[in-house]
């Protein structure tokens, strides 16, 4: 058999091996971390497509490479799809990763040393929003407004008061673990009063958003930014939405100011992610992510969890105040990994603890629902959550049996079983 025929496994058993055991993981594991899901085969199947082989640097149209037919055809349907799904005029697709995205947009809308207004890193924010060790805090004057401390919840006075002393040139909306709908509409507002440019960064929340399940940015937005690997389910990378007075801006910024070479397999299976997510199926999916976070959160509070701001509302994620537990979030999603259940540590608001440590988790909905998974499963998960928080620091037993339960759980639901 030639090489090029090969199966991985038999090309390769090493790397076949060690992806198989991932495989093997995913199975048999609850996977909770809301910022990660699990893409359809036929994502998989773009992504791990021919189409790796070219170079097609520019656009449909205007490439810098001859031989681009087909990537000229790919590109332009993932554009026309992201943009009908989302109802924009202008989409770019070839953005790598969502921080990638958001260099991009920054540098189409920006000069280095302007004044950007994000939310604070420890209230949820993202690295890419001006954090002092990342491009974003080092290139542009990062100010911040942090989250009301009564109700831990987005204070849009305070972020006009901010912005009117600030005078920021944008305003980036958005949150990595912010458990609330954000109100895009009251943003706007507050840019058009300053005279700020609007970046909406909805790269958790993208699906909900696609679905109708969450306030959409688009028509308020100058700029919007997303992923495309969490809720949406397609490939890792991301993709930029704007205005058609932005779109040359957007486009350039993209190719050739911080990228060269796109990726046009994985621009093929964001195609594929964006025609799953215009059907009724990925509409009920993302409903029903919604649900099965307040069925999680509901259960999570029986157990005697404190949330920050006591819930979620359409949303797919909550955050857990651990600080009445006597437990970091380190430890706790350690033990609960022991477990068989995989969730993130998380600052809360007014952490005292360091990243590393902090004094939270980040539980969500999204891949236990992409499993099939529906309410009594959550209530059943929030139960054995709270067994190894309460119970698994002392007693190797309480591990082994929630693991055992968990395992029995991951074989009634399947991942890849539940998918079109
Ligand atoms: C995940 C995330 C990103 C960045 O995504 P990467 O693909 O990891 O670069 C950007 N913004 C927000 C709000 C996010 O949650």
């Amino acid at each position: 058999m030639s090489m090029m025929s090969r199966s991985l496994a038999q090309a390769d058993p090493e790397v076949g091996e060690i992806i198989g055991g991932e495989l093997e993981r995913q199975q048999t594991t609850l996977m909770l971390i809301p910022s990660e899901n699990y893409a359809s085969r036929a994502v998989m199947a773009a992504a791990g497509s021919v189409l790796t082989n070219k170079y097609a640097e520019g656009y449909p149209g205007r490439r810098y490479y001859n031989g681009c037919i087909y990537y000229d055809e790919i590109e332009n349907l993932a554009r026309d799809r992201a943009r009908a799904l989302f109802r924009a005029d202008h989409a770019n697709v070839q953005p790598h990763t969502g921080t990638s995205a958001n260099m991009a947009a920054y540098y189409a809308m920006l000069d280095p040393g302007d004044r950007i207004l994000a939310m604070k890193i420890e209230h949820g924010g993202h690295l890419s929003h001006g954090m002092k060790i990342n491009f974003s805090g080092q290139t542009y004057e990062a100010h911040f407004y942090g989250l009301s401390e009564e109700t831990d919840q987005i204070d849009y006075d305070n972020i006009r008061d901010i912005a009117l002393q600030v005078r920021p040139k944008l305003i980036v909306a958005g949150a990595s673990a912010y458990p609330r709908a954000i109100d895009f509409r009251q943003f706007a507002e507050i840019a058009g009063e300053v005279g700020a440019l609007l970046m909406a960064d909805i790269a958790h929340i993208v699906g909900l958003v696609a679905a109708g399940a969450h306030p959409d940015p688009v028509p308020v937005a100058d700029v919007v930014t997303s992923t495309t690997h969490k809720t949406l389910r397609g490939p890792r990378s991301a993709f930029i939405l704007c205005r058609a007075d932005w779109a040359r801006k957007i486009d350039r910024a993209v190719f050739p100011g911080v990228q060269a070479g796109p990726l046009m397999h994985i621009i093929a299976a964001k195609a594929v992610a964006f025609k799953e997510a215009q059907s009724l199926f990925f509409r009920e999916y993302q409903r029903q992510i919604v649900r099965n976070a307040h069925a999680l959160a509901a259960s999570l509070q029986e157990e005697s969890f404190r949330l920050v701001t006591g819930g979620t509302d359409n949303h797919h994620l909550m955050l857990v105040d651990l600080r009445d537990q006597d437990i970091t979030g380190k430890l706790a999603a350690d033990l609960l990994e022991q477990a068989g259940i995989v969730v993130n540590k998380n600052l809360i608001p007014g952490d005292e603890r360091s990243p590393d440590e902090t004094s939270g988790i980040r539980p969500g909905t999204p891949g236990l629902t992409t499993r099939g998974m529906q309410e009594p499963e959550m209530h059943e998960i929030a139960k054995m959550v709270a067994r190894v928080i309460h119970e698994g620091r002392d007693s190797e037993k309480v591990l082994a049996e929630v693991r055992h339960q968990v395992l029995e759980l991951c074989e009634a639901f399947p991942i890849y079983e539940h998918l079109p």
